[in-house]
Formats: structure tokens, C-alpha cells, sequence
């Protein structure tokens, strides 16, 4: 058995760097230092996995050859009038620098799964920036931090212990020197290890967030409750925010997707920059794909906006709520997609799933997923981070090189391959 060593995990946005994969006769055998997280992904990579390329013919996937399902995705995707592509975060930034080329070649959108998790969040940075650092400065120096609406336990496992309350700093060495200040609309596995849970009122966060504001500002809160909390607590946490060194507020999707939704965020940051005015507070949001990040930062590169791109004008256009994808989707207007390590099928409104059925999609996907289900083409891919390598973003912006550690299936290639083969299909279909 071997063991490859400083492996870094495909799974969520923290990427933790330090794994140690155990390898006997090609196969993964076993996870060191990973979370349940990993260890699940790892032991089970080759489960659900497509081994063929399939198109479908008289209303069955078929297997194919991947010359003739690279011809017919480019088929599908050059002759339609709006073609729509989604997914992104699963994959590699070199994936996604070639997506967005082939998207704007055939004059579609193209749009990543902030669309339903962090858009709001993108919206609200985009008023006034938001105020952030990297993880390892967190991991140093922050002696105060807040969870808002996010439950990293559960989703993000390491989160806690390799850059925050358990982490070992070099300034904060352990958990005592450190304050955890849970805000959730339930007692989270998260919210059993905080020194301060603060129970909020489901949708209510505005108004906590205002409530804050004004606490920390040093005027007086007229009502006795705000958001189901208290006064005296209330004005406790804004205490407890002011006199800390180094604080720090990770928010979740529980703030995005609620009430309020990009004004939440808005006010997150406002709240941050008065808490500035007396001590030093950054901010993150809890990214939850590995590649999120990466998937905003090469769309803004390439594009100068994060998420829903629009290239049928010519010219990339940004309108998140006519430009998204879900809602070119609810209101049937897309007549073509390809999707990339994503399985919208499975948690897109009921509509545009309805839609996405009734339109070609080309899937680009290592695994059986219930988009496969309705796709027309289907190109199985390598994984990244385990049967390829390449870059991906962490939370905090920390670009990343994620090392392969065993070889694919036969056949198998990475998407980057499979998608610049479509894109210069398209462009050979156009004699250029
Ligand atoms: S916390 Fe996330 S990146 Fe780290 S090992 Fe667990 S799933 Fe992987």
C-alpha cells in the first residue's frame, strides 16, 4: 500500500490540504486526517460512475463512441437560438475558462451555482465591498468568531478546527483564548459548542443585523425583543463584538436565502464596518462547492461578472434575475443546455426542471444523477482532485493546486478536454 500524501479534499470550500490518501493496486484503500465529508467522497468515488459516453435514440441512452457524443453536443448546442449552461463549482478553473469561451462562441449564458446559494451575498459585496482576509490570518489572530445562519459542523466539518475556535494560531493558541457566537434559527450541532447562541426568529435577520447596528452604534433600543432575542443579550453581543481584537462573521445560505436576501448581506457589511470604527472585523461567507470560488473569480476575469452571464447580445451582459439561469429556465426561453458536474434536476424549481426537460442537455458528469436522467448527451468525465489535477479557489480566495492521486477508468478524461474538444467541433461546424 502507498500513501500520497498533502492531498487536498474536492468536497467543500474550506479545500483542507493535508490529506493522506492510502492507495493499494490503483484503488483508494483509506483517508487519513479527512472528515466524514471526505472519507464518504473518497471510499466512494467510482460509485454511481458512468464508464461510456451515451446519446439517446428513440427515447434511450444509448452508449456511444466520445467522438460521436462531442459531435452531437456540438450539434445541439451551436444550432440552438439560447443555449444555457449551468453548474461550474465542481470543477476546474481551467474547465471553466474553456466553458466560458465555448458559452460566448455560441452566443448562450453561462451561470454557476451561486446563483442558488451566494448570489445575494455577490450582490451585496457589489454595493460597497466587504471588509475580508485569508483563513491562515483567522487561524492567527481571531479571538472572536461569529457564525451567522451557517452550521459548519455539519457542512463544512473542519472548518472550526483547522481555522477557528480549535484551530492553533500563532497568536491564539487555544479554545480558551478564543469567543464563538452562534446565530441560528435552531440549536445546530454548531450552536452546542458556542459560548453565546443566539436564537433567532425564522426571517428575521434584518432586523437582528439592524438591531446590532444600533447597539454597537451606542444608541438606545427602544423595543424589548428584537427577532425573538432579548435587549440585555442583544446588547451583551454588541459588548462582546466591540471589546474582542480580531473578530470575525462567517455567514451561511440561511442568510442569503431568507427574507431580505441581498439587503441582508448589506447590512452584514455595514454592521461590520461600524463594528471597524473600534476594533478590527473581517467577513467571509461560507462557500459550500469546492470550486465556487474559482467558478466567480475566472467568470469575473474572463467576463467582469461573477454569475449570470449573458452572451447573446455579443457582449457579456449581467442581470441575476433575468440573466440567471433558473430564471431563463421558469419562463422557457432557453432552448438547449449543458450542464458541467452539476445535477440541477435534483434541486432547481419544479418549472425550470420541467423545462430543462423539454430542451436538449448535454451533461458533462462523472456520476449517474437524476439530470442524467433527462439529458439527450451525456460525456462521462475524470474527477479532479482524485483521478486529475488542476486549480481550484478556496473560501477566502487562496487559489489551490489540486494533485491527482490515482489514475481514471479508461476513456475517462477531464473536462477541460472534453469541453475544449466541443468548443473546437463548434468552430470547425462554422469553418473557423
Ligand atoms: S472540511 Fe471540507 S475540505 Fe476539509 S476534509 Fe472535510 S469536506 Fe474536505
Amino acid at each position: 500500500m502507498s500513501e500520497v500524501r498533502d492531498v487536498v479534499c474536492p468536497f467543500c470550500g474550506c479545500l483542507c490540504d493535508d490529506l493522506v490518501i492510502l492507495v493499494e493496486e490503483g484503488k483508494i484503500a483509506g483517508v487519513k486526517n479527512g472528515c466524514a465529508l471526505s472519507i464518504t467522497k473518497y471510499l466512494n468515488y467510482n460509485r454511481e460512475r458512468i464508464s461510456k459516453p451515451m446519446v439517446r435514440k428513440n427515447g434511450e441512452l444509448e452508449e456511444t463512441s466520445l467522438e460521436e457524443a462531442v459531435n452531437r453536443a456540438a450539434e445541439l448546442l451551436a444550432n440552438a437560438d439560447y443555449p444555457v449552461s449551468y453548474g461550474w463549482s465542481n470543477t476546474s478553473c481551467e474547465a471553466i475558462a474553456t466553458g466560458i469561451e465555448l458559452m460566448e462562441e455560441v452566443g448562450g449564458v453561462i451561470d454557476n451555482t451561486s446563483v442558488v446559494c451566494h448570489g445575494p451575498s455577490v450582490l451585496g459585496v457589489h454595493e460597497v465591498g466587504h471588509p475580508t482576509c485569508t483563513l491562515g490570518e483567522i487561524k492567527n489572530r481571531a479571538d472572536l468568531i461569529i457564525y451567522w445562519a451557517s452550521n459548519p459542523l455539519q457542512s463544512h466539518p473542519r472548518h472550526l478546527s483547522r481555522y477557528t475556535v480549535m484551530a492553533r494560531g500563532k497568536f491564539r493558541k487555544s479554545r480558551d483564548e478564543r469567543t464563538l457566537i452562534v446565530v441560528d434559527v435552531r440549536k445546530t450541532y454548531t450552536a452546542r459548542v458556542a459560548d453565546y447562541f443566539i436564537q433567532i426568529q425564522p426571517g428575521k435577520d434584518y432586523e437582528l443585523l439592524s438591531a446590532l447596528r444600533t447597539a454597537v452604534r451606542g444608541e438606545e433600543l427602544e423595543q424589548e425583543e428584537v427577532a425573538g432575542v432579548k435587549r440585555e443579550h442583544i446588547e451583551e453581543v454588541a459588548d462582546l463584538l466591540i471589546s474582542c481584537e480580531f473578530g470575525v462573521l462567517f455567514w451561511g445560505v440561511g442568510l442569503t436565502m431568507t427574507g431580505g436576501k441581498y439587503r441582508n448581506i448589506d447590512l452584514a457589511i455595514s454592521l461590520v464596518r461600524d463594528l471597524n470604527a473600534y476594533t478590527k472585523f473581517v467577513m467571509m461567507p461560507m462557500r459550500g462547492h469546492y470550486n465556487v470560488v474559482g467558478a466567480n473569480a475566472v467568470f469575473t476575469w474572463q467576463t467582469g461578472y461573477p454569475y449570470a452571464v449573458d452572451f447573446s447580445h455579443g457582449y457579456p451582459r449581467y442581470n441575476p434575475g433575468e440573466t440567471s439561469v433558473t430564471d431563463i429556465l421558469v419562463r422557457g426561453e432557453a432552448d438547449a443546455a449543458l450542464i458541467v458536474a452539476s445535477d440541477p434536476a435534483s434541486n432547481f424549481p419544479r418549472k425550470a426542471v420541467e423545462h430543462l426537460s423539454r430542451i436538449p442537455v448535454v451533461l458533462i458528469d462523472p456520476r449517474w444523477t437524476s439530470t442524467t436522467d433527462i439529458a439527450e448527451v451525456v460525456i462521462p468525465t475524470a474527477m479532479l482532485g482524485i483521478e486529475v489535477e488542476g486549480t481550484a479557489y478556496r473560501m477566502d480566495g487562496v487559489p489551490i493546486h489540486m494533485k491527482k492521486v490515482i489514475n481514471p477508468p479508461d476513456g475517462l478524461k477531464p473536462d477541460v478536454e472534453i469541453l475544449r474538444m466541443i468548443l473546437d467541433r463548434i468552430r470547425a461546424m462554422r469553418g473557423g
